[in-house]
């Protein structure tokens, strides 16, 4: 069989076989409705309680703080629209969040902009931390959320959570935050870091598709989004995903017993394969945070980028070698307008377009690395051939391109984050 090298697991992962095999069962022998009053359906019950403990304990929570849904996209738009939809007022408007967030996140508060909500986009630098001095200027009385991404899906860039949730605290805001990317690689702690609401799924980190959950502190109303039985305090109604939810809690027990013990084998390789790509092609450059400490950038994720090359066409290429990666947002390569990330951090769309994203896993092994090492340097140096673009002409671009400040302070408009299918 071909060789693949799987390289996209901010977009997805491969499922773990302990959670396929806890899994299995649900689907042919315990198949009950968790609804239903005979056995069966108490048998399904107590597994979507025990569920619900393992992932409200993994974040210092109480099972009844814990609300499944179909994923990370649903649990964002039940935290954002539920709770702004309950509390707005004439006086009450303001949302604040960032220009770097997941689609899921965007897209909610655009509905609520329609609505008659005032939205803040925070700026980021160039490295995709938030400005805390403009979060701290924006709190003020007419705020009634602040929802800012944890670890950046695109980026990796991991924010000061805890500095945030203390401020919103001070303010008596509600913190909400999109958790995806680094629930059960870093550690999270919602007392700790007075997080109110929190993002997470099961596919992200080795658990099965279409399933998450929205953690809401005790004592946050919310309205629900859709009406329907009485399921997950009716906050979310439909039938529970009984086998989705048994494997996002069998994942959630893997992933967070062995936490230090992957993020370290990962990091390591993740800076292997940072280090020699910088160091073996010329005009290769890092996005994101160049701290790659665990407190600062995702262990699994690098993302980089290449002079005069389209990141398209590198994803295209590697994909022939077997290896899959992504373009820097993880957009249909149709759309070639760049990534909205990548644009608040700064880069011009020439240097946005060129940039690759490697995200790797506790599958991932070095000689995969030193694979996918070989053939980037391969076919970045045979794109560049090929490249109409001299590297004259190129560089007459750049100049141009410079002249376009896309840091803008104080500038709230931000570029939508395009119709992702993944991350
Ligand atoms: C993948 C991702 C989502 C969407 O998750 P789904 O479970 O696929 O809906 C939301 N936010 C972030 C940060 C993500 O990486």
């Amino acid at each position: 069989m071909k060789r693949i090298v799987y390289m996209d697991n901010a977009a997805t992962t491969r499922v773990d076989d302990r959670v396929v095999k806890a899994m299995l069962p649900y689907f042919t022998e315990e198949y009950g409705n968790p609804s239903s009053l005979h056995k069966l359906g108490i048998e399904a019950q107590r597994a979507v309680e025990k569920a619900r403990e393992t992932i409200a304990r993994s974040i210092g929570a109480s099972p009844e703080e814990i609300i499944f849904t179909s994923g990370a996209t649903e649990s964002d738009n039940i935290a954002i629209k539920g709770y702004c939809r309950k509390h707005k007022s004439d006086k009450k408007n303001k949302i604040i969040t960032t220009k770097i967030e997941h689609a899921a996140v965007f897209r909610s508060c655009v509905h609520l902009s329609r609505e008659g909500f005032n939205i803040v986009y925070l700026n980021v630098d160039k490295e995709g931390f938030i400005d805390m001095e403009q979060l701290k200027k924006e709190l003020d009385d007419s705020v009634l959320l602040v929802s800012i991404i944890h670890g950046n899906n695109e980026i990796g860039t991991i924010q000061d959570i805890e500095a945030i949730g203390k401020l919103c605290k001070e303010h008596n805001v509600v913190f909400h935050t999109d958790a995806t990317q680094s629930y059960c690689k870093v550690p999270i702690n919602v007392d700790e870091e007075n997080i109110d609401m929190l993002t997470m799924n099961a596919h992200k980190m080795h658990g099965p598709k279409g399933i998450g959950a929205l953690y809401i502190r005790d004592g946050i109303k919310i309205d629900p989004l859709y009406g329907g039985g009485p399921h997950e305090f009716r906050l979310r109604p439909g039938t529970h995903n009984v086998p989705g939810i048994v494997g996002f809690a069998k994942a959630v027990e893997i992933e967070s017993k062995e936490m230090e013990k992957t993020a370290e084998y990962v990091k390591k390789l993740r800076d292997y394969l940072v280090e020699r790509l910088l160091k073996e092609i010329d005009g290769c450059y890092l996005n994101g945070s160049s701290d790659l400490s665990i407190e600062k950038r995702l262990p699994n994720n690098a993302n980089l980028r290449f002079d005069y090359i389209e990141g398209e066409s590198l994803v295209f290429r590697l994909s022939d070698y077997g290896i899959m990666t992504s373009t820097g947002s993880a957009c249909s390569s149709a759309n070639l307008t760049p990534s909205h990330v990548l644009n608040a951090i700064g880069l011009p769309h020439e240097k946005a377009h060129g940039s690759l994203r490697l995200t790797l896993s506790k599958y991932t092994t070095k000689k995969d690395v030193d694979y996918a090492v070989e053939k980037i340097k391969k076919v970045v140096e045979e794109l560049r051939e090929l490249s109409p673009l001299t590297k004259k002409e190129n560089k007459e671009k750049e100049r141009r391109d410079n002249g376009f400040g896309l840091h803008g302070k104080g500038n709230r408009t931000v570029s939508e984050p395009q119709e992702c299918g993944g991350a």
